[in-house]
């Protein structure tokens, strides 16, 4: 069968569908040698061992199969806890809760959840790359709303009301931010939850940076006045704990919404992977202090980088918090996607084009600050060294 004729099999949802624009330069890089790759984001340590041999232990013990749907429960229990103790957040291990395949699988399932096709959700911009093609799987519309580097990346409230129709259903909110690196504070949360009132409104809150940041307490937007009956937290192990490959995440919400969930998630996934659960599980009781070492890590490698692009003119503002610097490269001329792809064809440095992540990142490159400090000087100087030769 030629290829025409095989796609009028493919859903035309899928087919409407771009694929992620951070695909091509990690199969170009990988393609060369000693690439310096600043492209991923994802930390570089590996799990701290006394999680991998909780992991290990269960499957001695012959916990093989599968666990409830909603995960296990003492894990449940534990991220209960964890998160009114980090967050003052306060959530029933029962049914206000669900452990999931990843942060990802949950937005994927609120979405599903929330969603009567048509519905529109707003995704704030620069995003995470899975947001939009996320609501439109869901059946929804993604609505880009825009933020920019004058305002270091912030939500705007008056730009989610001119983007608000009758069909806008939900607001994807992500801070620390990926791509930008930006926090909202509690002040921002509070003007963003008046909007949010004002039009009868849900949010998605993806938290999963909630570890990290770097110079406030975090504030999760669940616990700003009024707006725990509207959120649905997405959180997970990927990040703070450097368990990406785990895929391990959850989510805490009104219990109509998280029962609407879980309807999904047993039927198409039953439940999350039994092993990742006990190694979770040690995570939160016994990973406290390797969560914090990790972090004094990404401080100091943050420090390193932002000085050196500061330096190099590539301005760019302290980001509160993740593992990202977005710094412009409107002064160079070229746009982001020459940028990155000169850059790495010359120095072989692997940054993301800002424009993979909505309209309002071009102009500027993500550069993940988890790596070592070797390489992170090393792409320092070739950075440098690639705009000179401009
Ligand atoms: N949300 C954001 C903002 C992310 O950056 C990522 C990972 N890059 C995820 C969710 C997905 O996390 P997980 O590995 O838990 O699916």
């Amino acid at each position: 069968m030629i290829t025409e004729q095989r796609s009028k099999y493919l859903s035309e949802t899928v087919k409407s569908i771009k694929p992620s624009g951070i695909r091509r330069f990690f199969d170009l890089a990988s393609s060369m040698e000693n690439v310096i790759s600043l492209g991923v984001g994802e930390p570089d340590f590996v799990t701290p061992w006394n999680v991998i041999e909780a992991s290990y232990h269960s499957l001695e013990l012959g916990y093989t199969a599968y666990t409830a749907n909603a995960g296990l429960p003492e894990l449940r229990k534990e991220i209960s806890r964890y998160m009114r103790r980090r967050f003052g957040v306060s959530y029933r291990a029962e049914d206000e809760m669900i452990v999931t395949v990843g942060a990802s699988q949950a937005i994927d399932i609120a979405l599903r959840a929330i969603l009567n096709p048509g519905e529109e959700v707003i995704v704030v911009e620069p995003s995470f790359v899975s947001y939009a093609p996320t609501v439109t799987l869901a059946g929804g519309v993604p609505v880009p709303v825009h933020t920019y580097s004058q305002d270091e990346f912030k939500l705007q409230p008056e730009h989610i009301e001119s983007a608000v129709t009758e069909r806008t259903k939900a607001i994807l909110l992500c801070s620390p931010n990926n791509p930008t690196g930006t926090v909202l504070s509690k002040n921002d949360l509070v003007k963003i939850a008046e909007v949010v009132e004002k039009y009868d409104l849900l949010v998605i809150s993806d938290e999963i940076y909630a570890e990290l940041t770097y110079d406030e307490p975090y504030t999760s937007f669940s616990s700003i006045e009024s707006m725990r009956d509207r959120t649905i937290l997405i959180s997970g192990f990927s990040k703070a704990f450097a368990m990406t490959g785990w895929r391990l995440g959850f989510a805490c919400g009104p219990k109509e919404i998280l029962q609407a969930m879980l309807k999904i998630h047993q039927y198409t996934m039953m439940c999350a992977p039994t092993m990742a659960q006990h190694a979770a599980l040690e995570a939160l009781v016994n990973g406290q202090k390797d969560v914090i070492k990790m972090k004094e890590s990404y401080r100091q490698r943050r420090s390193l980088v932002t000085h050196a692009l500061e330096e190099m003119g590539l301005s760019c503002h302290i980001p509160g918090g993740a593992f990202y610097v977005f710094p412009s490269i409107e002064k160079t001329g070229l746009s982001s996607e020459e940028f990155a792809e000169q850059l790495l064809m010359q120095e072989k440095v692997a940054v993301v084009p800002g424009s993979v992540f909505g309209e309002s990142g071009e102009g500027h490159v993500r550069c993940s600050y988890a790596t070592s400090i070797q390489k992170l000087e090393e792409a320092m100087r070739r950075i440098d060294r690639f705009l000179k030769t401009l």
